[in-house]
């Protein structure tokens, strides 16, 4: 990927420039999420060798690994950089639905041309298009890199008249049928899902927590409440057991908007305490330094902050964020990212995903299942919606895409987590073993969600046990 090996680059010139010495067995691992790690490092001045046992060393110290943060640049995209996109995600999608029984009479769509009238056939291919006919069947647009297709679903059967009413633009499926005359005709839909997988447990006595929307900035931020928080995860607050559940609290996620931004939102301005977004960063800062240092914090941007919206959004950046920089214990990410978290002798940690969620409105606002089963009330059906999808934002209209030669927000290998943000709502559940986090919020209503309806559920702290896999939420609230 072009953005990584310019990641890569302008990341060695910064060591160079700061006299840190390289050795060339670790310039391929180099990039701006290690730089984060070194910050404090090098804001002290202190000299070293970056080598394999330093970074072995680095990893260690907090036990996370970072897989994949992106910072691709977003500039000089043309209308063939989305092709090659749409094309790469085809793919990445179909190799997970290639393999499975129901694609056995796979086809090419240019290929069913040459099949017989009323052979079985199955095709893999993206949604271009969902419209009904006259008689209120489906009929659906198919498309891979060889042609397009119809699809029809007749209404008649309704069980897979109902699945396909949840479709959704853009996203990757299978479908087996009956070929007609430049038509086929459905007799069921595969999508790539998730197989059910190991609930693995870690050796170690530690847990996990998730946090996200801290609106620092806004009029609505809840500050009493987010500093009984850090009285708590200081152990100063609660019974004996609340107090040990702090202390085993080794790793904390923010998955996204840790300030309110400026200009986010018509009239946004008067309901800012802070007007200016490193004034924002700095409190927000402020804050998170007074989370013990030996608990890691994983950090990764939201559509509040200052960033471009194109997703993968690259990690906060240095100018931007510098008094987050100067926390040791601060891990950036992009959004989204994939890090590996509690890796010890033997165990192999857990891969969690984050995404902060910008996609999500557009489901709740387009997919019908979702939208009159409570909407932004149940997180659950979001977050199975898109695994299922095995990507984050399968439709265009859902966020900004910078198409890259991979798309980044398929979800590619299954996380033993995934964490999310942006609705506000906290949700804690299992799914075929993969534990999925709705994050909270610590912003009372503001009139922006008034007008759109929702109802936010501030001051909640999701906790995941690494040693059992149990899952409890304390709430911080009045
Ligand atoms: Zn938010
Ligand atoms: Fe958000």
């Amino acid at each position: 990927m072009g953005g990584e090996i310019l990641d890569r680059q302008k990341s060695v010139e910064f060591l160079l420039s700061k006299g840190v010495l390289i050795s060339p067995s670790v310039v391929e691992k180099i990039n701006s999420g290690l730089i984060s790690q070194l910050k404090p490092l090098l804001e002290k001045g202190e000299s070293f060798v970056l080598d394999e046992a330093f970074l072995q060393g680095l990893s260690q110290a907090f036990n996370v690994e970072i897989l994949r943060s992106y910072n691709e640049p977003s500039s000089n995209r043309d209308v063939e950089d989305f092709v090659a996109f749409f094309n790469s995600r085809f793919k990445q999608l179909s190799n997970l639905l290639i393999h499975r029984p129901e694609m056995s009479n796979k086809v090419s769509i240019s290929r069913l041309v040459n099949k017989s009238d009323r052979e079985a056939v199955s095709i893999i291919g993206l949604v271009s298009n969902i419209a009904f006919t006259k008689n209120n069947n489906i009929k659906l647009t198919l498309e891979d890199p060889t042609g397009s297709i119809g699809v029809i679903v007749t209404k008649r059967d309704t069980q897979l008249f109902r699945a396909a009413s949840s479709l959704t633009l853009d996203e990757v499926i299978g479908v087996s049928g009956t070929n007609g005359k430049n038509i086929l005709f459905a007799s069921s839909i595969t999508w790539p899902g998730i197989p059910l997988i190991d609930l693995k447990k870690s050796p170690l006595q530690e847990s996990a927590i998730v946090l996200s929307d801290l609106h620092v900035g806004s009029k609505n931020f809840l500050e009493k409440e987010f500093k009984k928080f850090l009285s708590w995860i200081n152990g100063r607050l609660g019974s004996e057991a609340q107090v040990k559940l702090a202390n085993k609290v080794k790793y904390i996620f923010i998955v996204g908007d840790l300030v309110d931004g400026v200009g986010i939102y018509p009239g946004q301005y008067n309901e800012l305490e802070i007007k200016d977004i490193y004034k924002q960063y700095e409190m927000c800062a402020e804050l998170l330094s007074q989370i013990p240092q030996d608990k890691a914090i994983i950090i990764c941007p939201g559509n509040h902050d200052a960033l471009r919206l194109a997703e993968p959004q690259p990690p906060l950046s240095i100018e931007l964020a510098s008094p987050l920089y100067k926390l040791p214990n601060v891990i950036m990410v992009s959004n989204p990212a994939r890090v590996n978290i509690g890796r010890t002798g033997g165990f192999e940690g857990f891969d969690v995903l984050l995404y902060h969620g910008y996609s999500f409105d557009y489901y709740v606002a387009n997919i019908e299942s979702i939208r009159n089963s409570g909407g932004y009330n149940n997180p659950e059906l979001i977050l199975k919606y898109l695994l299922q999808r095995r990507h984050l934002a399968p439709s265009h209209g859902s966020t900004l895409y910078v198409p890259t030669n991979i798309d980044p927000l398929v979800i590619e290998k299954i996380p033993d987590m995934f964490f999310t943000g942006h609705i506000h709502k906290s949700a804690l559940f299992n799914h075929r073993n993969i534990t999925l986090v709705s994050g909270s919020c610590w912003q009372s209503k503001t009139s922006f969600q008034e007008k759109v309806g929702h109802e936010p559920e501030p001051c909640r702290v999701p906790i995941i046990d690494l040693h059992t896999r149990k899952m409890r939420l304390l709430n911080f609230g009045g």
